[in-house]
């Protein structure tokens, strides 16, 4: 039997394992905020590595503000070195987002029923971690010598920014441009689908400052909320309009958001809502926006059009003065055309699927951009199991089929890259 056939075999005999697999990694309640048993999750996927074979390391973000004794932010990187070719670094998020109301089943069981894994993170991304341990584990008992290195992590706050996690990683150098040559991200992408990037993000605040007076003589003051108000109306009726109108080339999926767009997270101003009222005119006002910018448009010019928004429409209110606030910038990502990652993995579709490789890009950001930007490892995507739509939903569960299927891409991807040579 062709080395290739025997991989896939080795999945199809470990079905049983990957579903065993996720379902322990569902029952390891590692819920994000705040950050519940990461330890636990990181030393049985480490445990889970050791047997597989892999050299184990705990990375715990250290220093971070978030990293407290009630919730330690451990990471697991797992390393397995064959010849000298490439480094493939499979790294998958351990937190899961709370599980929220409206469940017909306990979301932290594991239960299988209908083909399916369901449980809080079985889609987003436990049964991609499996899938990720399923390749490697596969190759090893195919009794293909390993070409190159392959590596898996299992890293924290992803949800959160991944800050403690991915980043973390690099800043330590496990994930670093001249030692780790390709990623592949197992999110849940449907099984057939290649995610290449995403748009930018540009979180910022608007303050309006105005002048505070008596309530029943306003025309002595000035109102912030006045000028917030023409500046959400500036937005509304001149930004959005114009944001709707750029679309990017990137294949972002749903396609309405392949323009940009922005969004007010969150609005205060004048006196606590709840408190005694007192008629006074507001002298502050404050927004949050998230505004998702394209590759095409940049981040400078994306805050330059923001700030002369902000400032001519609050112009417009006599007395108030406004104040625009950086808070936090991540820069849009895109693989690179062509791309070996890009190209293994869709050679592997075919192979076990039929069909090659659908390339999309995320509506929002991942753990991509630590990697492209901090790492400036440019072959980076993201590949694996699980319908995107059900992440974060209650009920959420994983095909067991899709599991072993991209287990099998995985694996086979990650064979090419290491054989490819650097
Ligand atoms: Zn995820």
């Amino acid at each position: 039997m062709h080395q290739i056939d025997r991989v896939i075999a080795e999945v199809d005999r470990a079905a049983e394992e990957l579903v065993e697999l996720t379902r322990a990694l569902v029952r390891i309640p590692t819920v994000n905020p705040p950050g519940e048993e990461y330890a636990a999750c990181a030393a049985f996927l480490g445990e889970t590595l050791a047997r597989g074979g892999f050299d184990v390391e705990y990375v715990a973000a250290d220093g971070r503000p978030e990293h407290t004794a009630r919730h330690p932010r451990v990471n697991v990187v797992g390393r397995r070195r064959g010849g000298n070719g490439p480094t493939v670094h499979l790294n998958g998020h351990i937190d899961v987002v709370p599980p929220g109301d409206g469940w017909t089943v306990d979301p932290f069981a594991g239960v299988v029923r209908d083909g399916r894994v369901f449980g809080r993170g079985a889609c987003d991304m436990k049964g991609g971690i499996a899938a990720a341990v399923g390749a490697a584990a596969a190759i090893d008992r195919a009794g293909v010598p390993l070409p190159g290195t392959i590596e898996i992590s299992g890293t924290v706050d992803e949800e959160s920014g991944g800050f403690a996690g991915v980043a973390r990683l690099i800043e330590t150098g496990r994930i670093a441009r001249g030692r780790t040559d390709f990623v592949i991200i197992p999110e849940p992408l449907n099984v057939d689908r290649v995610c290449v990037g995403h748009r930018g993000v540009y979180w910022f605040e608007v303050t309006t400052r105005g002048r505070i007076a008596h309530g029943s003589m306003p025309f002595l003051g000035a109102s912030a909320i006045d000028g917030m108000s023409a500046v959400l109306a500036a937005v509304r009726r001149e930004l959005q309009p114009a944001l709707a109108r750029r679309e990017t080339a990137m294949p972002v999926v749903p396609a309405a958001a392949r323009h940009a767009t922005i969004n007010v997270n969150a609005i205060d101003g004048g006196q606590p809502i709840d408190g005694v009222q007192t008629p006074c005119v507001a002298d502050r006002c404050r927004a949050v926006f998230d505004r998702r910018f394209l590759i095409e448009e940049g981040f400078a010019a994306t805050r330059d059009e923001i700030d002369a928004l902000v400032r001519r429409a609050a112009a417009s209110v006599p007395g108030v003065d406004v104040e625009l606030r950086d808070l936090l910038v991540v820069e849009p990502v895109l693989t690179p055309h062509g791309s070996p990652v890009v190209v293994a993995l869709d050679a592997a579709l075919r192979r076990v699927r039929g069909d090659g490789a659908t390339l999309v890009a995320s509506p929002g950001t991942y753990d991509h951009k630590h990697v492209a930007r901090i790492a400036g490892i440019p072959h980076c995507v993201a590949y694996g199991p699980g319908e995107l739509e059900l992440a974060h939903q209650p009920d959420e569960s994983v095909r067991i089929a899709d599991v072993v299927s991209a287990a099998k891409v995985i694996a086979l991807a990650a064979l090419d890259l290491m054989n490819a040579g650097r």
